[in-house]
């Protein structure tokens, strides 16, 4: 069952939301060749639980054991943070987060540089970011969730990239993974219909080649099927009369969703 969320609850949604993006912006800078993932999970719990009554949503969840996910060039998501894991030069660096904060749950990834990007590596940053925002705008009252599927395909069709259609963004709220789901395709007008006081995390997931994917023998980490690389962009959004309200960061005024409580961090 879908749950709609009032003014009061997404305002608080919005606050945990506004601790990823501030995550977001330290990280950055930390994100460097020879940096490990579990210095960067540490980081993040430590960052998260420095805001009362924030705590890691996905610590501990179905028994994963980081704060964050951490997953590097084909891993797509699920990867777990390691002191033994290091950043090279040209890798990139999908960093997943999921906040709860007063009982409400936030959710929000982005993919890192590591340093200087082949051409063939930054546009697919690009293409998975611009794929995001627009399926951000897709997400309005009485349109579908087939729409935002849709706006993904329209920007990732001709690229020759794969959208990673296996996982789906959410709906979210009291926890991290509610109804509906939402996937990244799909035919406008189908699915669900989007209604007001919904919240939902939109998330396309890009891999440079093949959109099958594959779970490694450690139970938790997603990668592509051909080990290519893989992008995932992801924001929570409230669905307002006044068009979508981005809860985890903001996005460049190129794209006209309504604007979230705390700058986010642009890739490249
Ligand atoms: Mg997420
Ligand atoms: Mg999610």
């Amino acid at each position: 069952m879908i749950q709609l969320k009032t003014e009061r609850e997404i305002e608080v949604i919005a606050r945990g939301g506004s601790i990823i993006a501030g995550l977001f912006r330290e990280l950055r800078g930390r994100i460097e060749p020879g940096t490990s993932t579990g210095a960067l999970d540490r980081f993040a719990e430590e960052f998260i639980r420095s805001h009362e009554g924030a705590v890691p949503a996905f610590k501990g969840l179905y028994g994963f054991p980081g704060s964050v996910c951490t997953s590097l060039n084909e891993e797509v998501v699920h990867g777990i943070p390691s002191f033994k894991r290091r950043l090279k030069e040209g890798d990139i660096l999908s960093i997943d987060v999921g906040v709860r904060l007063e009982g409400w749950c936030s959710d929000s990834a982005w993919t890192f540089p590591v340093g200087e990007l082949d051409e063939r590596t930054r546009n697919l940053l690009t293409v998975t970011e611009e794929s995001l925002y627009l399926a951000l705008e897709a997400a309005v009252v009485d349109s579908h969730v087939g729409d935002i599927g849709a706006a993904v395909v329209s920007r990732v069709d001709g690229t020759g990239y794969g959208i990673i259609r296996d996982l789906v963004g959410h709906g979210l709220g009291r926890e991290v993974h509610e109804e509906p789901q939402v996937p990244n395709v799909g035919c406008p007008g189908q699915g669900p219909p989007l209604m007001e006081g919904m919240v939902l995390a939109i998330e396309p997931m890009l891999s440079a080649g093949t959109h099958r994917i594959h779970t490694l023998d450690d139970g938790w980490t997603v990668v592509t099927g051909d080990r290519s690389k893989s992008a995932h962009f992801e924001h929570t959004i409230a669905l307002t009369q006044d068009g979508p309200r981005v809860l985890t960061g903001v996005v460049p005024p190129a794209y006209r969703v309504l604007a979230g409580p705390a700058p986010g961090p642009r890739s490249g």
